[in-house]
């Protein structure tokens, strides 16, 4: 209670130190950019206040305008954890530097993170990792990597059903436009920062059609940056690699799942957490964040590095065309770093100095603005924002033609040649080509070894004619469709969905199954 209490009072006096700050007060200045900014829970506060010390001191044209997100809101009832009057502010700024926030245990919260990017838009996830050896310790003192995250789509836009009772089902969505748009960014980061290579990691040897579209137009892209070089992983040998030798990347951009995985390996590797900054980019709105967490465990007790929310508001003055100021800081940082001012959390006895607290590193920090880093090599911060001129609009592949219909069934049989002959018997306007169980052909002619659940895909093509005559192959219609479903229906058959079999041209819309 105590611990509470108090813990709340600091919190209060800190805010109250952040808001009367003198970036609040009115000031007549012209072209300052306003920024919504949101303090946080946990150790939030305190690297807000001394990132925003900072900025101040390094003459940084912004406005702040405080918002309230996070926990307290969470705890009124508001399940989302932002409030109609902090849109207002993110709406009218299209701008947030947001420190972390604790989401309450408990089922019912939705994260704020994936609200924010989901409801702005905000397409790429940028995390620039660094080593800073000897200063901070890593395995890996040449490591330089930017990973760049396709932030909306894939396995998160979850969409998840229970279809029977052994299986569940995550939708992996994958568009062309998004995948088109984060390479495109990708490359235009590299040819603004001087970056060399982009290096695209998919799973494209196992998901042929999703993360082989994204491979595809990585390399058409790719075509139209003929000074960058371009590299494509398998993203398990790339993963493992990037973690053991990770001086041989660049900039790396992959679909959603694969980055939220290597871009905290890269964090990691590169000496802390507490170092990085990210940016959530769209093509309105941008959030610059911390990538860790509010560490409840050290709140309140100015222990916490600010590096982290720093490195997110030098992305952001980047990104708003304020560079000089934003290298500026990003060298003071540096030298502070350098000079062996080390917080807790990185101090080592070999080369940390002095054991400085958030606010004594802060201080640190602002006074060596203006000065340069001799033995890291300094920041030489690219002008500009970055801007996708190209539009993405899917490309017009030529007519959409449905040729069969995979249906879905929940059957506790354990025999495929029985769900066969029931099935091809009740089926009068298709024909069953084929069942497959877990992806894997079982009839007919299955293997007899292969495991079976209670979740069937059985393949419906036009009677008489072939898959393998591909494109030309017969079209159907969806009132076949909605004839074999009543067929099947009627034979007490469990159809729990369906999914259609499109041509696109003389592209294949769905993969075989494995052994059709
Ligand atoms: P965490 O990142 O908060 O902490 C992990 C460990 O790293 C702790 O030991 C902590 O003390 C240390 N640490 C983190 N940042 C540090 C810093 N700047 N300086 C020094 N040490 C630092 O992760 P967690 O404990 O898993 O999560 C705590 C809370 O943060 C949870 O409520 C979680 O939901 C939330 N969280 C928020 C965000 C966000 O808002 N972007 C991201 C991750 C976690």
């Amino acid at each position: 209670m105590l611990l509470h209490l108090s813990l709340h009072v600091y919190l209060n006096i800190m805010e109250a130190n952040i808001t009367q700050s003198s970036f609040t007060k009115e000031q007549a200045v012209k072209n300052k950019t306003k920024v919504a900014v949101a303090a946080g829970d946990g150790i939030g506060p305190e690297i807000m206040k001394a990132t925003l010390d900072i900025m101040e001191a390094a003459g940084a044209a912004i406005e702040p305008e405080f918002i309230d997100v996070g926990e307290q809101v969470y705890l009124s009832g508001n399940t989302a954890g932002i409030e109609d009057k902090s849109w207002d502010v993110i709406n009218r700024n299209k701008l947030l530097l947001k420190a972390p926030i604790t989401t309450p245990q408990g089922s019912g919260y939705k994260s704020l993170n994936v609200t924010i990017r989901k409801s702005l838009n905000l397409y790429a996830n940028v995390r620039p990792c660094r080593s800073l050896h000897p200063f901070v310790k890593t395995l890996h003192p040449n490591m330089d990597v930017v990973v760049v995250r396709e932030n909306e789509e894939d396995l998160y836009a979850g969409i998840e059903h229970q279809q029977t009772p052994d299986v569940i089902q995550c939708l992996k969505l994958v568009t062309k436009s998004g995948s088109e748009r984060i390479i495109r960014y990708a490359f235009e980061y590299a040819k603004q920062n001087n970056r060399e290579k982009v290096t695209c990691m998919v799973k494209d040897n196992i998901m042929k059609h999703t993360d082989g579209m994204f491979h595809k137009v990585f390399n058409k892209v790719g075509e139209e940056y003929p000074e960058i070089k371009k590299e494509i992983q398998i993203i398990d040998i790339g993963a493992a690699r990037l973690a053991s030798r990770p001086e041989e990347y660049d900039v790396v951009v992959t679909l959603n799942l694969y980055g939220d995985i290597i871009s905290d390996i890269t964090a990691e590797i590169a000496g802390s957490v507490g170092l990085a900054g990210s940016a959530n980019i769209g093509s309105n709105y941008a959030m610059f964040e911390a990538i860790h967490g509010s560490a409840p465990d050290i709140a309140g007790q100015d222990l916490a590095n600010p590096s982290g929310l720093i490195n997110a508001a030098v992305m952001m003055l980047q990104h708003i065309g304020q560079t000089e100021v934003s290298e500026k800081i990003a060298n003071a940082l540096l030298k502070t770093l350098e000079d062996g001012i080390h917080t807790q959390d990185v101090f080592n006895p070999d080369f940390s100095r002095k054991k400085a607290t958030t606010s004594e590193f802060a201080q640190a920090v602002i006074e060596r603005i203006g000065k340069h880093p001799t033995r890291l090599k300094p920041v030489a911060m690219a002008e500009g924002e970055i801007r996708l001129d190209k539009s993405n609009e899917p490309e017009i592949l030529g007519e959409k033609k449905l040729v069969g219909v995979d249906v879905f069934v929940d059957w506790p049989g354990k025999d495929p040649e029985e769900l066969g002959r029931k099935l091809k018997s009740a089926a009068k306007t298709l024909q069953l080509k084929m069942i497959t169980n877990r992806g894997v052909k079982v009839y007919p002619n299955g293997n007899p070894e292969t495991f079976c659940t209670d979740h069937w895909r059985c393949r419906f093509i036009n009677k008489d004619v072939d898959l393998s005559n591909g494109p030309s192959c017969e079209k159907i219609s969806h009132k076949m469709i909605i004839a074999l479903l009543n067929d099947l229906v009627n034979i007490g058959i469990d159809t729990i969905k369906t999914e259609n079999l499109y041509y696109f041209g003389e592209e294949r819309g769905f993969s075989l199954g494995q052994g059709e």
